[in-house]
């Protein structure tokens, strides 16, 4: 948080094609496809046998970041994450992004260094290529757009709206994580703000405060998806909640579902934040968002393939559309998902 006086060179000292040359220095490619990355008019990608999957994320200072507390390297790394979590959501594999930034006279070309760092690093450990984008000036603040591509075969493609009466709701890792390292970090602004002498508390919180700074996105299950030999019938990964995304695969499949409370999988890091902030974490896992976990429905009779995987947890199943989709708490009541704490909590608007 505090403002080092490191080297600062000024973007206006370098330009436009200064700062390309910057942002592309330590690119490197690791797909075939790619048969042109940066340096012409458009990039070039050999077009497979299979399906293409492109999908586009926007984050924008002040609405999806917060640079008091939001490392660059680590936003770099989160731009690319968010957007591959889109692709492994189809069950494809990413294979190449473009990035675009529109950045104020408040960055020096050393600051676009370190986000283009993250980004390098997220598209080593995503076996991903960055093929291009476009650089712009803002007024204020920092715009990051990042476009996605990636292949699958047609029959492998898991939609939203596949899922079917009696098939097994499925999500990967736990839950609630990233929202409660927001909760943290949002604490320790506040109190730096009132004394900025004050040494931030975030001892022992590593865990959820790194599933806020530095997601990952799930392209591993892609791969298990494909060495059980099972196709989800419906997936989504999870940047709003929980119970948004259970009803975005509802509303797209025409189908209800019943979540199990306790079911649901929280870290024990997660459990203490939420005590610390007196918020019940069940509200955190079906609210919070920004995990980029996978939510997904299986056939009941791929459960015997997948049971003992420790990354999946099983939380519910899927209903006839009329039942609706409920909640069964720990205390064993039945409440509509939509009535969870859904309004009091939702903490912005942005998508
Ligand atoms: P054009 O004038 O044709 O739009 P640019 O000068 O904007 O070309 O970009 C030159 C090259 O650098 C292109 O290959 C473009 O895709 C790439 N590029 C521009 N900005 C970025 C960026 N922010 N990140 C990655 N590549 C970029
Ligand atoms: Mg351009």
């Amino acid at each position: 948080m505090s403002a080092e006086k490191q080297k600062r060179t000024e973007l206006k000292d370098i330009g436009e094609f200064g700062l390309i040359d910057v942002l592309q220095q330590d690119v490197k490619l690791y797909q075939e496809s790619t048969k042109k990355g940066i340096g012409d008019d458009a990039a070039v990608i050999d077009a497979s046998s299979e399906q293409t999957v492109v999908s586009t994320d926007m984050l924008v200072e002040g609405i999806h970041f917060d640079l008091s507390y939001m490392p660059l390297k680590h936003l770099g790394y989160k731009a690319i994450a968010v957007n591959v979590s889109d692709i492994a959501a189809m069950n494809a594999v990413p294979r190449q992004v473009t990035v675009s930034i529109a950045l104020s006279n408040r960055f020096s070309k050393e600051a676009v260094e370190e986000l283009y760092k993250g980004i390098n690093i997220a598209c080593e450990n995503y076996k991903v290529d960055l093929v291009g984008g476009d650089t712009t000036s803002s007024r204020s603040g920092l715009v990051i757009s990042v476009t996605a591509i990636g292949t699958a075969k047609e029959e492998n493609l898991a939609y939203r709206s596949g899922a079917k009466p009696g098939e097994i709701l499925c999500v990967t890792g736990d839950l609630g994580g990233a929202y409660m390292g927001l909760q943290l970090l949002e604490r320790e602004k506040q109190v730096y703000m009132s004394n900025p002498q004050a040494q931030p508390e975030l001892k022992d919180q590593e865990y959820v405060v790194g599933r806020q700074l530095r997601p990952e996105a799930r392209t591993d299950m892609v791969h298990e998806f494909k060495e059980y030999g099972i196709k989800p019938t419906s997936m989504i990964d999870i940047s709003d909640g929980l119970a948004s995304e259970v009803m975005h695969i509802c509303k797209n499949s025409e189908v209800g579902a019943v979540l199990y409370e306790e079911k649901f999988p929280v870290a024990e890091e997660t459990l203490k934040a939420a005590m610390d902030f007196h918020i019940p974490s069940s509200t955190v896992v079906l609210n919070g968002g920004e995990d980029y976990e996978l939510l997904f429905t299986i056939k009941q009779e791929d459960y015997e393939k997948v049971k003992h995987n420790p990354n999946i947890s099983f939380i519910g199943y899927i209903l006839e559309k009329e039942k609706g989709t409920q909640l069964i708490t720990k205390g064993k009541q039945v409440v509509p998902l939509q009535a969870q704490g859904w309004t009091h909590f939702k903490q912005s608007e942005d998508e």
